[in-house]
């Protein structure tokens, strides 16, 4: 199991999380998502607001760094994160990406050098960026760009519930998935029915 299957773990140094967002942070299902749904709603709260909720983050993602990142590669995370929300949110709206947001992604494609994992049996993208958080930034840009150049860009979806959406890549058969996790907004939505139908009838 990948740690982005894994369900949340909560380190000792992290930022609490907002007390809204009860499911997997990685419910997404793929890092570039996921990495644009640290910005939660409905108070917009970035659980990357400083160097500690990062290195949390990226630890649990399975990018342990043992030293504060530099200025930088903090800044420079946040600005693909904000060119990735961009993408997304329009692909999520059934509107074609803006052309500028995806020359300023290509622009931060980092060279691909591969290596054969016997194993595994296929090859594997080599992380050149000795830095963990460098290794990180240029993970979450090569899933971005294998998911934009795929053909499953209609897979990428936008929790419709108005005090999440959360992205999320549709695993499901029909492509007919329609939150980000049924055990939360899923259920809330249901409740809400129940109580709309069950306060009407007085
Ligand atoms: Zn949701």
């Amino acid at each position: 199991m990948s740690q982005i299957d894994s369900p949340n773990v909560i380190p000792p140094f992290a930022s609490p999380l907002p007390a809204r967002v009860p499911k997997s942070e990685f419910v997404a299902g793929r890092l570039s998502l996921a990495f644009c749904n640290t910005v939660a709603l409905p108070d917009a709260a970035d659980r990357l607001g400083d160097a500690a909720a990062l290195m949390g983050w990226a630890d649990r993602a399975g990018f342990k760094a043992f030293a504060p990142p530099a200025p930088d590669v903090f800044t420079g995370l946040l600005e693909v994160r904000e060119i990735l929300r961009v993408i997304f949110t329009a692909l999520a709206t059934g509107r074609a990406p803006d052309a500028a947001a995806l020359d300023r992604l290509a622009a931060l494609a980092p060279p691909l050098h591969l290596s054969w994992n016997d194993a595994e049996n296929r090859a594997e993208p080599q992380p050149q960026d000795l830095d963990p958080l460098g290794s990180l930034r240029d993970a979450i840009v090569r899933d971005a760009i294998a998911l934009l150049t795929g053909p499953d860009v209609i897979r990428i979806k936008q929790c419709p519930a108005e005090d999440c959406r959360w992205f999320f890549f549709d695993t499901s058969k029909n492509g007919k998935r329609r939150w980000c996790a049924m055990s939360d907004c899923g259920v809330k939505a249901k409740v809400n029915r129940y109580r709309g139908r069950h306060m009407a009838a007085f």
